[in-house]
């Protein structure tokens, strides 16, 4: 059996590497020209955790991945205000916790796939043809792959799920706040946040630095905005939203490169009424984006690609032929089952992400108070527990 994925990120690179040991023909599509290499960082852990682990990459993670000691927000002065160790963080969820760059973590996926996995550069997808008994995508160069499953793992602004379902305005819930993320060089600013995840404690908008091994610092920065719309001009926009802020910020700012070097989105979730259409099927955000709120969409990512490969080897078998896909019933029935799985699930960081917003980046001096008098009681015994749950949500799998 044939699979196209749309997406060498990580719930393409995870969904291909799964689909490829359940014994599937798979052809991966990515826009991109080259490996990103350039990103933000990402708290890993949960579901997709447990996925690495049980794929072997656990040593990989932890080789590249960052033990980030403390999460402190300072004010303009660079005074800490308020603190959450990780080490607590990191009871919680039994340890299974590492921060480790975006590009590393797809690195790792990508060096874990055996060569028989055709990993296509270059290749933006811009056409579907979607037939009863086979899927046909068409990337811009104008080669078809032709594919009993064609899965869209593209992101939340997924062209897949356009061709597809029509337009994201639709699906997509902006949650109110634009979001930057870049990579720049300061040895100064580096020994300040030292192995912190260092953040302002402002209101409105918040900057955060993290040191990077390589000598570098990853900013990451998040700003309320009522307006959806991106600016055209993301490096004079994040000027404007952050030069007042004080402390290591200006630095970060001079620091910052032109814009297509530049992260840039709005924050949103994707709400989807459903995640497959015929031989057509969404992972990782372009069904589930839960947010950055929610600080699990690459674990969530990497635990929908394992639970739909689970599913289409338990509708399909471990050695799928191309008969078994001419039953479109069999592919109907594991990718329903996949998305019962996976919905609820998603439906919980949801909401998490969307509870939890006004603690993420409080909107007025009295929630910045609140969240400080929080974290100061986040070393007694059950109120851990309460904010962590708070963080991660009820739900684990
Ligand atoms: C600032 C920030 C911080 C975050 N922090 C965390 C965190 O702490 N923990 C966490 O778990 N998650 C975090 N996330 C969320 C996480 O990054 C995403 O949920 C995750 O990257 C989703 O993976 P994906 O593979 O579904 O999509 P993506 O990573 O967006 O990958 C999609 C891929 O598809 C490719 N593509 C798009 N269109 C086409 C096309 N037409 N043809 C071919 N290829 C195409 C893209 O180039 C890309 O490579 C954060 C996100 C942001 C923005």
């Amino acid at each position: 059996m044939k699979a196209v994925i749309c997406g060498a990120g990580i719930a393409g690179l995870a969904l291909a590497h799964r689909l490829d040991a359940a014994g599937w023909s798979v052809t991966v599509l990515e826009q991109a020209a080259a490996p990103r290499t350039e990103g933000y960082m990402i708290d890993f852990f949960g579901p997709g955790y447990d996925v690495l682990d049980r794929m072997g990459l656990l040593p990989q993670l932890q080789e590249h991945g960052y033990r980030v000691q403390a999460l402190t927000y300072r004010d303009e002065r660079g005074r800490r205000r308020a603190s959450l160790s990780y080490a607590r963080f990191a009871e919680m969820v039994d340890g299974r916790l590492t921060s480790i760059m975006r590009p590393d973590l797809e690195r790792i996926l990508r060096h874990a796939l055996p060569e028989r996995v055709a990993l296509r550069f270059d290749s933006r997808l811009t056409r579907i043809d979607h037939r009863s008994d086979r899927v046909d995508a068409t990337t811009a160069d104008g080669t078809v792959h032709r594919a009993d499953l064609l899965i869209g793992a593209d992101g939340i602004h997924s062209t897949v799920r356009r061709l597809v379902y029509g337009d994201e305005r639709h699906f997509l819930r902006y949650l109110g706040f634009h979001t930057a993320a870049w990579v720049f060089d300061d040895p100064a600013v580096r020994a300040e946040i030292g192995d912190e995840f260092a953040l302002t404690d402002s209101t409105r908008r918040q900057l955060g630095c993290y040191a990077l091994r390589d000598g570098r610092v990853a900013a990451f920065a998040v700003h309320h905005s009522s307006d959806p719309t991106l600016p055209a001009d993301p490096r004079a926009a994040l000027h404007q939203e952050y030069a007042d802020l004080g402390w290591i910020v200006p630095q970060a700012l001079a620091a910052c490169p032109p814009a297509d070097e530049i992260y840039y989105d709005q924050v949103a979730q994707i709400d989807l009424p459903y995640w497959n259409h015929g031989r057509v099927v969404l992972v990782g955000d372009a069904c589930q984006a839960v947010s950055l709120l929610a600080g699990q969409g690459a674990s969530l990512a990497v635990a929908g690609a394992q639970t739909l490969a689970d599913e289409l080897t338990r509708a399909l078998g471990t050695t799928p032929d191309p008969t078994a896909a001419a039953d479109p019933t069999l592919l109907a029935t594991a990718l329903r089952r996949y998305e019962t799985a996976m919905r609820p699930v998603i439906t919980d960081k949801q909401q998490v992400a969307r509870r939890g917003a006004r603690w993420f980046v409080p909107q007025r001096q009295w929630w910045l108070r609140a969240r400080r008098v929080a974290l100061a009681a986040a070393g007694l015994p059950g109120v851990d527990r309460m904010i962590v749950g708070a963080m991660v949500g009820r739900s684990r799998t």
